[in-house]
């Protein structure tokens, strides 16, 4: 056996894979390339991609002119320290995310990941109630099922079952937990979904710094979609209790809900935001956290203060440059229609699942669509599944979901959606 034949073996002796075990892991399948909609696996197999690696690869894998961008970059400068330096990478895409975000965010501090975007957000509400003399504004409150990353500062603020809160308890700091909205995003309004975070907040505003919460789209955390007028009442009790309201917009941002953020379903604008994932178009790893300039004046303290982070990669300029081009890409394409066209075909494509007797609920938002099952599938068995039928699905836990790349098609996307109902069909009892 050549080494190559041999990578599987390598790779479980040696490579530890995201939330798995290095002793009984479930398969992984090794890829070869990745072109357009499709992932080449290194047996010829060619799945399509339903996950966008997820939420990242918007406009597909191996796109010419992203790896133009970035081709063009490496060719002056891969990287330099961002400490007593800047590139013009790094200032074309601070002022286009300015511009295409919501108005009073003025300020872009860059990572190198959403979990480090989510942890720079953190500390800059405790910072900024500190320039403003109220140090004991330290807590943050957070919703139930909600995923804001896995670094531990992000964990605590991550629901407290799904984050594993008992077997970190020493670590993790005890945040305030809101119950989830339960109405739908597409669904009446009632009014009991905002009173748990409402009588938190007035009891408790005088510790608490901010409300950290993801816009809509609750990601990882049960891939729920709520009202948007959650979201304007949460702005309102904010306001109100003077606490700072983040919006995570790491999965849901550069238009993955319809809109290119997701709180602009509300047409609410938070104080500080997080973007990641798609930023650079599923190519290199970057994230930022966008501030109003009463943040960060506030910090700024009179020239004198100082906001206290600084990764050794932030503002990369290879991933820098790759950002603006996706962001420009995006942005001279009909995304809108793109995003409707794919809403509409997973309306269509997966409403036959609705009849299943192990479906409990199907949901689709923009270029989203989620199978919620009765019971968690078997990672053991079910992705081999999804890429015997040529897509590349990856549920977790009860929920089947896609969220493929922008450029997908009609036939593709019928062959997903025909995929996924299947699949489920096969394991329902
Ligand atoms: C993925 C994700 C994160 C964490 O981003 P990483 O790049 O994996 O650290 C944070 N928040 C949300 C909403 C996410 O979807």
């Amino acid at each position: 056996m050549t080494n190559k034949d041999n990578l599987l073996q390598r790779d479980q002796d040696s490579v530890w894979h995201p939330y798995s075990s290095m002793v009984k892991a479930p398969d992984v399948f090794p890829v070869a390339s990745a072109s357009g909609v499709h992932i080449k696996l290194s047996d010829g197999t060619e799945l399509i991609d339903g996950m966008a690696s997820w939420w990242c690869a918007i406009h597909g894998y191996n796109h010419p002119l992203l790896n133009t961008a970035i081709e063009n970059q490496l060719a002056s400068m891969s990287h330099v320290m961002f400490g007593g330096l800047t590139h013009l990478p790094a200032v074309e895409l601070a002022e286009k995310l300015i511009e295409i975000s919501p108005e009073p965010l003025r300020k872009v501090f860059f990572s190198d990941s959403g979990s480090v975007a989510v942890e720079v957000a953190l500390k800059m509400a405790i910072q900024y109630w500190a320039s403003k003399g109220q140090a004991d504004k330290q807590k943050m409150v957070s919703l139930r099922q909600a995923y804001h990353g896995d670094t531990l500062g992000a964990m605590a603020v991550c629901d407290p079952v799904t984050g594993m809160h008992t077997l970190f308890n020493q670590v993790l700091t005890s945040h305030y937990f809101a119950d989830a909205p339960l109405s739908r995003f597409d669904g009446e309004w009632q009014n009991e979904d905002i009173l748990s975070l409402q009588s938190i907040l007035e009891q408790h505003h005088g510790e608490i710094a901010a409300l950290i919460l993801e816009p809509i789209v609750q990601g990882a955390g049960g891939m729920w979609f709520y009202s948007a007028e959650y979201l304007r009442q949460t702005r309102a009790l904010c306001d109100k209790y003077n606490v700072l309201l983040i919006a995570d917009e790491i999965a849901t941002g550069f238009g993955r809900s319809g809109k290119l953020f997701a709180c602009e379903h509300a047409g609410i604008s938070p104080d500080l935001m997080c973007v990641g994932k798609a930023l650079t178009g599923g190519y290199m790893t970057l994230a930022a956290t966008l501030a109003t300039k009463e943040v960060s004046d506030s910090i700024s303290d009179d020239g004198k203060g100082v906001f206290m982070h600084g990764p050794t990669f932030m503002a990369n300029p290879l991933a820098s440059s790759v950002a603006l081009a996706s962001i420009n890409l995006l942005l001279e394409s009909k995304w809108q229609q793109k995003i409707k066209f794919i809403e509409t075909e997973l309306e269509r494509g997966l409403a036959t699942c609705r009849e299943l007797s192990n479906v409990v609920d199907v949901r689709i938002l923009g270029a989203i669509g989620v199978v919620e099952l009765d019971t968690p599938v078997d990672m053991y068995t079910i992705p081999a599944e999804f890429v015997s039928r040529g897509v590349w699905v990856r549920p977790f836990g009860k929920l089947v979901y896609v969220m493929p790349p922008y450029i997908i098609e009609a036939a593709e996307l019928q062959q997903l959606c025909e995929a996924i109902h299947s699949v489920v069909k096969a394991i329902a009892k």
